[in-house]
């Protein structure tokens, strides 16, 4: 950051003994200041509100003059300062609050720290009128940066004080411009901070306003002074707002809790998203009902329309000092979506404990706080949400079609998904067929649900599970080799229990279907290594002596390669192997190699079928052992050096690991790489399968156009607005009101067109004209509110869509989407789809939050061409000399 190049020139501490605000020691010192700077407009603004609260004051008033651009001015009618102290109000590290570590244990009031004021000197040019109610006049002071005094004047006022700060920022260069540019945001940041302080304070009156540069004044928000929250609430968002709120029920309604029962409760309201109060003890329930804190609250009544469309109003408080609680928001956000699915809660939450149980000093905006009983007070919230909306009848949907999914039985294959499977595939048995079955799982359960979260599937695919798979059956075939070599007696084995692994022996999934068959073919390889492993069978089988004497036929022209045996039926004497009658799916092999084995009688034919080379290979067991034992050494190195190279995906094609997933294709996928993808072709009509380097990915065809035609909406669509027949006045709190008239260009981009009339007072000044307009869709004052809300945060040039029109884009992008279940062209669609990906702000999910594309596997660790050279090598397999 820039500033960090600037260091701040805070005055030192003195030593000034004078009246009343004193020194704190220095040893105090150390323990509570983080030396704070200052930084922002809402702090300054703040910590000159709450020396005023501190000072017992009823009225505050806070000027703005251009949104703090030209200055701010903060008085009060508080307790005054007396001259003799006025030294030291602006010194480092005085105050009148607390002086030892201990006071600081039960501070009571806002400020403590004696930094402010200090830290606002080195900032800005600061004067201070001020008059105690001990004298008669006033006096007024202008400081320097270093919080001297450099003159002083006898004024005329009323008792209480008033600290004025021109050219704020301005010894930091950077900071300003900073400032200046963003003084909208800073503007509105303060009066957001503002807002809980007008909440919070009771019998304090507070008035903010703005002055333009050409004089207009505007009060931005005010407060009556009431003695009550509501009175408050309402001076600030209107009666509205607390005709739609309800207090918040003590969690001790029905008396102590029990754990049995609060567990129960807890439990039988539990939704998925919950991840909050999910464990407690029973002495966690024990210290619950000693509890020594207090919950003063107000939260939006969970009936719909309630709530609103953003969390713009949501305020927490720990013994009326505001704080951004994260966790206690979170629950309080849950546990309410769970009554109201659709809105966001208005909060007001002031939590009174004791003192020493809250460290505020956490920060330097003193806005984190540590909670000593952080743990207890959530589940007395959850508690006390529950008995304020316990009765009403829940809104609740079942959101999460993921789990939906998973508790339905498993899918039937769908017949017109088997097109393209041909028909051979259909005898296919011995298929190992656990990850393909596990994979289509998750595929289809990919397909079918748009949520990010949800429950893994029983057996989550492992993109491991290949390989692992592979090494598995490569270490049961060594074993088998040992086992005929230590055994007197071999036991015969079936051949079709030793494609399937162990694993699937215990939990044997059903049949795969066409597709999925076809899929193992495509991606696994699994065949092939089915057929492998049935050849080494065939070499296992018990044999009339320990010496192979065979003759090995290989067919001219064709490549070496592991032939497919068959053992002839039984009675035939000639140990002939061959894959003749395996007649399709291997379209690299014409001819299949055929090994003789000596001593069959096939009439003394010596002579080799044409298209044959003859030659002898004499070779025993042990020595085929060890060779496949070497082999597999090699291969295993081979494969841990490839892993480590290759392996730039890990995570698995899961919903619980999209965040995960999407990181990785992030990281590794640059969007110039989708134009130089390419395309193997489309699966299941509706995914598309790509090739980048060594790795296979898949794509959702419907999800990634659908993404693409959303951002393209998203960017550039202007909408159209219809009139009004009456035009309305919208309720907005001046600050809102502001920001709106600030933003103008963005409303029109969503269809929404103001009368804007300047001299109107504030919260007046703005009528609607136009709302967008679509058949299926209504936009009124809510999606406004949301549009202020985000505007408020968004970094300059965003294009912020209230969620209502982004939904709406989501639907039109959808229809206007190449559907699942269309067949595409390869050259054509295909290309097109992935190269869209490439421009695609943010390509991995929908706008509905469905993955768009995953990494399948990378080939390199399936059998590949190089394995088939090692084949060759292999003594077994050589030809002969
Ligand atoms: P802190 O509030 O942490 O004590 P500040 O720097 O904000 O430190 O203020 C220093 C001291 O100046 C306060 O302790 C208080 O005695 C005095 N002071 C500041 N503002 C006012 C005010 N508006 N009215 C009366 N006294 C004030
Ligand atoms: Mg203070």
């Amino acid at each position: 950051m820039a500033e960090k190049e600037e260091d701040v020139e805070l005055p030192a501490p003195t030593t000034a003994a004078s009246g009343q605000i004193k020194a704190i020691s220095k040893d105090t010192v150390h323990k509570i200041c983080s030396g704070q700077v200052v930084l922002s407009l809402a702090v300054a603004v703040k910590e000159l509100v709450e020396n005023s609260i501190d000072a017992g004051a009823t009225l505050v008033e806070i000027k703005m003059k251009d949104q703090g651009l030209q200055g701010v001015e903060v008085s009060d009618n508080g307790s005054g300062v007396v001259e003799a102290n006025l030294e030291a109000m602006t010194a480092k590290y005085h105050t009148s609050k607390i002086r030892e570590f201990v006071d600081l244990l039960g501070v009571e009031t806002f400020g403590f720290r004696g930094e402010a004021l200090s830290s606002l000197c080195a900032l800005s040019d600061m004067a201070i009128q001020t008059r105690h109610q001990s004298t008669d006049v006033g006096l007024k002071v202008e400081l320097d940066h270093d919080g001297k005094i450099k003159k002083r004047s006898p004024c005329a006022r009323a008792v209480g004080t008033t600290v004025t700060l021109t050219n704020l920022f301005s010894t930091l260069p950077v900071r300003r411009r900073d400032f200046t540019r963003n003084i909208k945001k800073e503007f509105a940041k303060m009066c957001q901070i503002l807002q809980a302080y007008c909440l919070v304070t009771k019998g304090v009156r507070i008035i903010c306003s703005n002055q333009t540069p050409k004089g207009a004044k505007t009060v931005v928000l005010q407060t009556h002074g009431a003695q009550d929250v509501l009175a408050n609430i309402s001076a600030i968002f209107g009666a509205r707002q607390v005709a739609d709120i309800v207090p918040l029920k003590s969690p001790f309604e029905k008396g102590q809790l029990s754990e049995v029962g609060l567990r129960a409760e807890l439990e039988s309201s539990a939704d998925a998203a919950d991840t909050t109060c999910t464990q407690f003890s029973a002495e966690d329930v024990e210290r619950l009902n000693l509890a020594d804190f207090r919950l003063e609250g107000y939260i939006s009544s969970c009936r719909h329309g309630a709530g609103r469309s953003s969390r713009d109003r949501q305020f927490f408080f720990v013994n009326a000092r505001p704080c951004d609680p994260k966790n206690i928001a979170k629950v309080i956000n849950e546990t309410y979506h769970r009554y109201n699915v659709q809105q966001q809660p208005f909060i007001y939450l002031n939590i009174i404990t004791a003192r020493s149980d809250v460290d505020v000093n956490l920060t330097p905006d003193k806005r984190q706080l540590l909670l000593n009983n952080e743990r207890i007070l959530l589940l007395a919230l959850k508690k006390s949400l529950l008995e304020t909306f316990g009765q009403t009848p829940s809104t609740f949907q079942m959101q999460n079609t993921t789990i939906v999914s998973m508790l339905e039985p498993r899918p039937k294959p769908q017949p017109e998904d088997a097109g393209k499977a041909s028909e051979e595939k259909d005898e296919e048995e011995d298929v190992p067929i656990s990850s393909s079955q596990r994979f289509m799982d998750v595929l289809t359960q990919w397909r079918r649900t748009g949520d990010t979260q949800g429950t893994a599937p029983s057996a989550p695919i492992k993109r491991r599970c290949a390989e692992s798979e592979e090494l598995a059956t490569r270490s049961m075939k060594m074993q088998k080799i040992q086992d005929f070599l230590s055994q007197d007696s071999p036991k015969h084995q079936s051949s079709k229990g030793d494609s399937v692994s162990e694993e699937d022996v215990v939990d044997q999934p059903p049949k795969p279907t066409k597709e999925q068959a076809n899929l193992d073919e495509s991606f696994l390889n699994l065949k092939e290594l089915e057929t492998e492993s049935k050849a080494y069978d065939l070499l296992t089988q018990p044999a009339k002596a320990a010496r192979i004497d065979c003759k090995v036929l290989t067919p001219i022209k064709s490549r070496l390669s592991i032939a497919e045996p068959k053992p002839e039926p039984a009675g035939s004497s000639q140990e002939t192997v061959s894959t003749m009658d395996q007649s399709d799916d291997d379209d690299h092999i014409e001819l299949p190699t055929r090994i003789e084995f000596d001593g069959g009688d096939d009439g003394g034919d010596d002579q080799p079928p044409a298209n044959y080379k003859s030659g002898e290979l004499r070779t025993t067991i042990e020595e085929i052992a060890d060779s496949l034992r070497k082999q597999e050494q090699q291969q295993k190195e081979r494969r841990t050096r490839a892993k480590l190279q290759r392996l730039r995906f890990k995570s698995e094609i899961n919903p619980n690991q999209n965040n995960k997933a999407e990181d990785e294709l992030q990281r590794e996928i640059a969007k110039d790489d989708f134009a130089r993808m390419d395309i193997i072709g489309q699966f299941n009509l509706g995914f598309i399968i790509v090739k980048l380097q060594d790795d296979l990915f898949i794509v959702d065809q419907h999800a990634s156009d659908e993404k693409y035609n959303f951002e393209t909406l998203q960017r550039s669509t202007q909408l159209e607005y219809q009139r009004l027949t009456v035009p309305q006045s919208l309720d907005l709190t001046a600050v809102n009101e502001m920001v709106l008239i600030d933003h103008l260009p963005v409303f029109e981009k969503n269809g929404f067109k103001f009368e804007i009339n300047h001299e109107a007072p504030a919260t007046k000044k703005v009528r609607l004209l136009g709302k967008p307009y679509s058949r299926q869709w209504e936009f009124g004052k809510e999606d406004i509110d949301e549009l202020i809300f985000m505007l408020q945060d968004a970094p300059e040039g965003t294009i912020c869509r209230p969620s209502r029109v982004r939904s709406m884009f989501a639907s039109r992008a959808c229809r206007k989407s190449v559907m699942i279940g269309t067949a595409l062209n390869r050259t054509t669609t295909m290309r097109r789809l992935i190269t869209q990906m490439g421009e695609i702000e943010q390509p991995w999910n929908c706008p509905h939050g469905r993955p768009t594309m995953r990494h399948l596997i990378n080939i390199t660790m399936l059998m590949d061409e190089e394995e088939d050279a090692d084949a060759a090598e292999d003594p077994a397999h050589q030809k002969p000399q």
